[in-house]
Order: structure tokens, then sequence, then C-alpha cells
């Protein structure tokens, strides 16, 4: 059997929101435990440059994140690489079971699970993934040497993942829905100058079409949303880029959600439907799903947590 930790807070994410809620809990004092999960970092690990971080004009994503990390546990913060697995809201202390055979108890728990890439369910999709079919161009992007590739979606993710693309592929094809993408202007002003990449507006995705021996994608048939026709578009590689969903798993049956598993909060604070259950970062939020709002929110769980420990915990 596994051993069993307590502390005052477990913090479970290590994004934004996970670390900014360790730097503030443990210069609160309460010497917190932060559960990293399977992607140490969170998703800024699977980017490029990150522009919009104040301080920095252009920062990687993934040094942002080993200096958040590093900054968290400067303050105190106990880092773990485990993953919970369950977790249980139903009594006080709160109990988390890792991964790794630990269980963890605490007073008041910040929930940072944050989001995961969504994908379009098709069973060809399913069929191809890792073998052609991607949601990170910074992971798989070397892949496509000069070869072909299509990129599905038209926020910012889209758009940031097909100019990355150009670094490699000899073309990007970007396939959007409507007729406008929903990405930041500077962005679409950068794709649309861009001789590498081409937009085929107002077309969804219906198949992706490949080969078995070896496994590979060799292009999609996509459908005109206005005509109803079909055609081909030829692609060695295709990126899902459509967004995300949070990471509510976990809570599902435990808090209350929004519609789409996002979790609820009392707005203007991180509490949610359980007292001493506190909610930060993307898994909370639909509008904005920033880097910076999401460590705002960190540091407004810590604060949150803290108040509540010295009322009722
Ligand atoms: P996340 O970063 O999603 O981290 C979630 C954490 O929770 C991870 O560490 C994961 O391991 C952990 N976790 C999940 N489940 C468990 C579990 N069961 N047990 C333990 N741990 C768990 N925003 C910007 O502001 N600027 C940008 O330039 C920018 N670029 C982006 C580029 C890409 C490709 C993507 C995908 C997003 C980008 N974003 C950007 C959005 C930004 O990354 C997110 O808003 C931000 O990372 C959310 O932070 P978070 O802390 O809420 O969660
Ligand atoms: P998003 O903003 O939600 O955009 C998703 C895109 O995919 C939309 O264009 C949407 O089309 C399309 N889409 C959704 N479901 C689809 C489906 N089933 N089939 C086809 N297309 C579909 O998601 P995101 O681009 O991943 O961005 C998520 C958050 O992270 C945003 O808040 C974004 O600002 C942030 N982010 C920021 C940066 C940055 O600051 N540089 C970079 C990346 C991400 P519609 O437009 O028609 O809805």
């Amino acid at each position: 059997m596994g051993e069993t930790r307590h502390t005052r807070v477990l913090i479970i994410g290590s994004g934004p929101a996970g670390y900014t809620a360790g730097v503030y809990a443990s210069r609160a004092m309460l010497a917190p435990i932060l559960v990293q999960g399977i992607q140490p970092g969170g998703q800024l690990t699977i980017t490029t440059e990150v522009e919009n971080w104040p301080g920095d004009t252009e920062v990687q994503g993934p040094d942002l994140m080993v200096r958040m990390e590093a900054h968290a546990r400067a303050m105190g913060t106990e880092i773990i690489s485990d993953h919970i697995s369950a977790l249980d809201l139903s009594q006080r202390p709160f109990t988390a079971t890792g991964d790794g055979g630990t269980t963890y108890t605490a007073d008041a728990v910040i929930l940072a699970t944050g989001a995961q890439a969504k994908w379009l369910g098709l069973p060809s999709e399913e069929r191809f993934k890792g073998f052609g079919v991607s949601a990170c161009a910074t992971c798989d992007g070397f892949f496509y040497r000069g070869k072909e590739v299509v990129v599905i979606g038209g926020g910012n993710t889209a758009v940031e993942e097909a100019l990355f693309l150009t670094n490699f592929a000899s073309k990007v094809t970007v396939i959007h829905r409507r007729d406008s993408f929903r990405a930041e202007r500077i962005l679409q002003d950068r794709l649309f100058k861009n001789p590498k990449i081409e937009v085929i507006w107002n077309h969804t995705v219906e198949e992706i079409l490949g080969d078995d021996a070896p496994l590979g994608v060799t292009g999609v048939r996509i459908r005109d949303t206005l005509t109803a026709a079909e055609r081909t578009v030829p692609c060695a590689g295709f990126f899902v880029a459509i967004g995300h969903a949070p990471a509510s798993e976990l809570v599902k049956d435990q808090l209350e959600l929004h519609a789409g598993g996002y979790v609820k909060v009392t707005p203007g604070s991180t509490a949610t439907s359980i007292p001493g259950v506190f909610a930060a970062g993307d898994l909370t939020d639909h509008v904005y799903r920033q880097a910076v709002t999401s460590a705002g929110m960190g540091c407004m769980a810590a604060l949150d947590a803290e108040r509540w420990l010295a009322t009722a915990g």
C-alpha cells in the first residue's frame, strides 16, 4: 500500500494557474503540494513563441513554464510528478488518489487541470492518430518536412499551428467551416501574408484518407457548406486545431458545471459548489482562456483558499 500525504492545500495541475496558486499559497505559509499531471507545465509546453505574457515581448512557452515551476518551488511549493486518478470531495479532508500509489488528503483543494485538445470525432481521425493525424504542430511538425499538410480550425491555435508548420511543410492548407477566422488580427495578418498558406473557407472535413501499409494519411475529403460539393485535398499530415475542452473528468459528478463541462465558480471568486474546493484557469473559463488570465485565477484561488482555511478550515 502507498503512503498517505496530508497538506493544507492540494493544487492539482501545473499550468499557469497551478504554478501561480503555488507561489501565492507558499507565501501564505500553507506549504502546498502541487501534483503536476501528465503534462508538466500544461498547454504552453506544446507551443513555441508566446508574445502576450506581460514582461516578455517574446518567450518560448516551454521556457516560461520551466521558470514558473522554478518560481513556485523556490517559494516553497512541493511539486510532485504524479497524476490524480480519483478525487473524493464528499467529506473533509478531501482525498485524492495518485497513479503513483500515494493518497493525498487536503483541507482545501485548488483544481487547475486546464483543458485538452478537442477532436473532430471521425472514425478515420481515430484510425490515423499518431500516423498523420495530430493536435500538436510543435510536437509533430518536424515529420512533415517538404510535405503538404492541412490544418482545421479558425481560432488562434489553428492560425499559429499553420504559421509554425510553414517552417517544415511545402504547403499548408487551412480549412475552416466559416468565412472568417476568430483568431487575433495580428495572427491573421501574418497568415494571409505567408505565401505557403492557402485558406479554404466554408468547408468541413468529412473523412481523412490514407493507406494501411504503411499506415499514413494521403488526403482529406472536404465538403462545401454552401453547395455540399465534395473534393479531396492531398496531404501527408492533418492537424486538428478546433479548440479545447475543460479537463473536468475528476469532478464532473461532484461539482456544478456549466454546459461544456467548465467548472462553475461564484462570479468574482474561484469558489466552486463545494466549500474548500477552488477552481482556476481554463478548467473554469470558457471566455478568455489565456495564460495570463489563468495565472490571475491561480492567484485568486490561493487567496480564496487562504481566507477560507482561516475561517472554516
Ligand atoms: P493548462 O495549461 O491546461 O494545464 C493543466 C495542467 O493540469 C497540466 O499540467 C496537466 O498535467 C494537469 N492535469 C490535468 N489533469 C490532471 C490530473 N488528473 N491530475 C494531475 N494533474 C492534471 N495563451 C496565451 O496567453 N498566449 C499564448 O500564446 C498561448 N498559446 C497557446 C498555444 C497553444 C498551442 C495552446 C494549446 C494554448 C495556448 N494558449 C496561449 C492558452 C494557454 O496555454 C492556456 O490558457 C493556459 O495554459 C491555461 O492554463 P491552466 O493552468 O488553466 O491549464
Ligand atoms: P477556439 O478559439 O475555441 O477556436 C476553435 C476554432 O475551431 C473555431 O474557429 C471553431 O470554428 C473551430 N471549430 C470548433 N469545432 C469545430 C468542428 N467540430 N469542426 C470544425 N471546426 C471547428 O480554440 P483555440 O484556437 O484552441 O483557442 C483556445 C483559447 O486559447 C482561446 O482563448 C485562444 O485565444 C487561446 N490561445 C491564445 C493564443 C495566443 O494568444 N496567441 C494562441 C492559442 C490559443 P468557429 O469559429 O466557427 O466557432
